[in-house]
């Protein structure tokens, strides 16, 4: 057993460890990291990018087909070996030397294992030899360590070998059959991605498809998604599953059919990666997500912090919001804020100060890269309701704006913004339509920076782009 000491302990390096690790180290402080499997995390190899790799293919194909010109130079099909090739490459094959080389050249000092957290301040570091290297934190042990699948305890669905996210996004062949439990963006992603593969899909989804979403973006993903040979089971759920010795997947179903498929996929939600990690030593309980302040540290079941603010979570693990951009985010101002703490700088944690973390509840931006796109940012109708908010809800027709009829024969896609009424701001924006996810960051912007529509009257966009949606939802605004 050896023991080191370090300012900062990260446990975890996903994308959100990484960059809590990047920010103390520029700050001055010394940082080590801990990972069990790959440095990179669930994003780098089983999540954001393997995925979008498995899509944008097929978005491109689309894209061409919209136009007779460029589709009349189309002649062949997908090349889905040359895609799983391409998404190999965005996986870096499913190894970490260049991130373990990026972590050294940050100077962040890497421990290979298991995390637990043996006492207050106090990491060991399970090596996957037994070997147990004891690191003790000077000021703070963030936990980082993410999120997996959930697999709900349906009757044979443990035993029925189902595919997660990770199988999906791995996958080294396209079944001829899929079945998919689930209608959030994970289903309806890889529902994309597999039925232009040229799989037979089916989605299950007792909550309908997107339920998080506007109405009538989830809309136009289920009217594409059947239009491309989706079959959507809504509103039913599976009650039983075996996988028989051929390999076949029966899946009974609450409604009373059923479906055979040659694999499952799980997409039911994620589970905090906390049962390992020693939770009980600090008294808190394995399993559960970690419940963080407004200054991240973790909190106990009493609501007080953990006794001597040493300890905080950070990413999907804090269940703020499962996105690595906004654990980024988070990553980015706690690592700063561990730095000021340590120094004796001062915090500036009032909304939107640079040690806040506001943008997680009112401004969080999402884009659902299936058929057509989604992307959102800030609350939808229903967030705004339920909030109490006096909003007026302005929407428009995107196929009518100039640059989308230019963009693809047949265009169809709807804009949506929430304005707060009385401030004349914007508190929400969705969009759905080909190609819109680049369209995002305008809303997320005029919304974080709350800036008020008669400003925004003054940003002009470019002629024939498809932003004039902006100039055409003010307008029917009242401008
Ligand atoms: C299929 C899919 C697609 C997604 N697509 C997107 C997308 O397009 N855009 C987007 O923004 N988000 C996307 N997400 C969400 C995104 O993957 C997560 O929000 C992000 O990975 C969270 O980062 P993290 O660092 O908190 O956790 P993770 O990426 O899960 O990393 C946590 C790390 O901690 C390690 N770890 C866990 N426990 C221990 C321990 N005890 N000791 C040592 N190490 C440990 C793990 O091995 C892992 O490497 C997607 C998610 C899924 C499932």
């Amino acid at each position: 057993m050896t023991a080191q000491t370090f300012d900062v302990i990260i446990i975890g390096a996903g994308p959100v460890g990484e960059n809590v690790a990047d920010r103390v180290v520029q700050g001055g402080l010394t940082a080590a990291i801990v990972e069990r499997e790959l440095i990179g995390g669930e994003c780098s190899y089983w999540a954001c990018m393997p995925t979008k790799a498995l899509l944008r293919d097929a978005a491109a194909l689309r894209a061409v087909r919209h136009l007779p010109g460029a589709s009349a130079a189309v002649t062949g099909e997908l090349d889905i070996s040359a895609v799983l090739r391409r998404r190999d490459a965005f996986a870096s094959h499913w190894k970490d030397d260049g991130q373990a080389e990026w972590l050294d050249s940050a100077g962040i000092t890497l421990f290979r294992g298991e995390g637990h957290i043996g006492s207050p301040r106090s990491v060991e570091v399970v090596g996957a030899d037994g070997n147990i290297q004891v690191l003790t934190a000077r000021h703070a042990v963030v936990i980082a360590t993410g999120s997996s699948a959930r697999i709900p305890g349906i009757e044979g669905l443990a035993d029925a070998a189902p595919w997660t996210s990770r199988e999906a996004a791995s996958a080294a062949t396209v079944p001829d059959r899929l079945a998919i439990i689930g209608g959030g963006v994970v289903a309806t992603e890889m529902a994309t991605a597999f039925s232009a593969f040229g799989s037979t899909v089916t989605i299950i989804a007792r909550n309908g498809l997107l339920p998080a979403v506007e109405p009538f973006a989830s809309e136009l993903v289920a009217k594409a998604l059947r239009a491309g040979g989706v079959e959507l089971r809504l509103d039913t759920e599976p009650t039983h599953i075996t996988r028989g010795e051929d390999g076949e997947v029966l899946l009974q179903l609450a409604d009373g059919t059923s479906l055979r498929a040659d694999e499952v996929l799980v997409a039911t939600g994620r589970k905090p990666n906390t049962t390992t990690l020693g939770l009980e030593n600090v008294g808190l309980t394995p399993g559960d997500w970690l419940t963080v302040d407004d200054a991240l540290r973790v909190v106990q079941h009493s609501g007080a912090p953990v006794e001597g603010e040493w300890l905080y979570a950070a990413g999907d693990v804090n269940r703020r919001v499962l996105l690595t951009h906004q654990g980024k985010y988070q990553a980015r101002i706690l690592g700063d804020s561990i730095v000021a703490r340590a120094n004796g700088t001062r915090i500036d944690d009032t909304a939107w100060g640079r040690h806040a973390f506001t943008a997680d509840i009112h401004a969080v931006p999402q884009v659902i890269f299936g058929d057509p796109e989604i992307a959102t940012v800030g609350y939808t109708v229903a967030d705004a309701t339920r909030r109490g908010l006096p909003i007026r809800v302005i929407e428009y027709d995107l196929g009518a704006v100039a640059g989308a009829a230019l963009h693809a024969d047949g265009y169809e896609g709807h804009a949506l913004m929430v304005v707060d009424d009385e401030r004349k701001v914007i508190v929400g924006f969705t969009v759905a339509g080909p190609d819109v996810a680049e369209l995002l960051h305008a809303a997320t912007i005029a919304i974080a920076a709350e800036v008020p529509l008669d400003r925004l009257w003054h940003a002009v966009p470019a002629y024939p782009t498809v932003s004039e949606v902006w100039l055409r939802l003010l307008e029917t605004y009242g401008h």
